[in-house]
């Protein structure tokens, strides 16, 4: 068969596809990877893993305090309509109580935020913080766990009485099980403790997560926290 009839044919043919299928995909990979390599949108959200933690810190004390800033949203849209750069990532219950960006008295393009009941790492959410890590290049992971969380009340109670959470809920709650279990008997509050140790071992898992994480977080890159807000205070005591 000459040259010319092996490309024609239908297996050159799906060879030839294939490697276009396959340079288009790195193409986007490519444009996905480099699409925050422009000037950062905000200058001052460019900060070290220790920095971007302290920053938060000291935002959570204005907050608690009633001193908030006055965020001049108006000024900032333009460089904003531009790219992103926020700097922490916040994996928060959904609990409507809780507002990362109040919390931690931040503006729009601060803070990156993933948000599920729980706050736990599902594949979904460690996707997105891949993202803000390797993307936005995001210096901060926080997982924000709070007092009196419903979700893990309501795992501590299916896990004592064993019924069956009504419709996905039991997804929820299947996430949260290993810190419920991980508590039972030890002294204090059975929820309290639980909604600390579901902090601590998503922080464990985020770290141990690889390949991006663990690589960032390995060359000191990023730092990954841990904090639990108090709802009567709204001071986040990292833990
Ligand atoms: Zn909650």
């Amino acid at each position: 068969m000459c040259e010319g009839c092996a490309s024609h044919s239908p297996i050159a043919r799906r060879g030839v596809l294939k490697f276009a299928l396959t340079a288009a995909a790195g193409l986007v990979a490519q444009q996905l990877l480099t699409a925050n390599a422009a000037e950062p949108a905000k200058s001052e959200n460019v900060l070290s893993p220790d920095a971007a933690l302290d920053r938060l810190m000291k935002g959570n004390a204005r907050y608690i305090e009633g001193l908030s800033r006055r965020h001049d949203f108006k000024h900032e849209r333009e460089a904003l309509s531009k790219g992103q750069n926020p700097f922490a990532a916040i994996l928060s219950c959904s609990d409507s109580r809780i507002v990362p960006e109040y919390c931690f008295d931040t503006a729009r393009g601060d803070l990156f935020v993933c948000r599920v009941a729980g706050n736990f790492a599902s594949d979904d959410i460690i996707a997105s913080l891949e993202y803000a890590v390797q993307v936005l290049q995001t210096p901060l992971i926080l997982v924000l766990g709070h007092a009196a969380c419903g979700a893990i009340d309501a795992t501590i109670k299916t896990s004592k009485d064993g019924t069956t959470l009504p419709g996905h809920l039991p997804l929820i709650a299947n996430a949260l099980m290993a810190a419920v279990a991980a508590v039972q008997g030890a002294p204090g509050d059975l929820l309290a403790n639980a909604i600390r140790r579901n902090v601590a071992l998503n922080v464990e898992k985020l770290m141990a997560t690889g390949p991006i994480l663990k690589s960032f977080l390995d060359d000191k890159k990023i730092r990954v926290a841990g904090g639990v807000y108090e709802l009567t205070s709204g001071r986040v005591e990292l833990i």
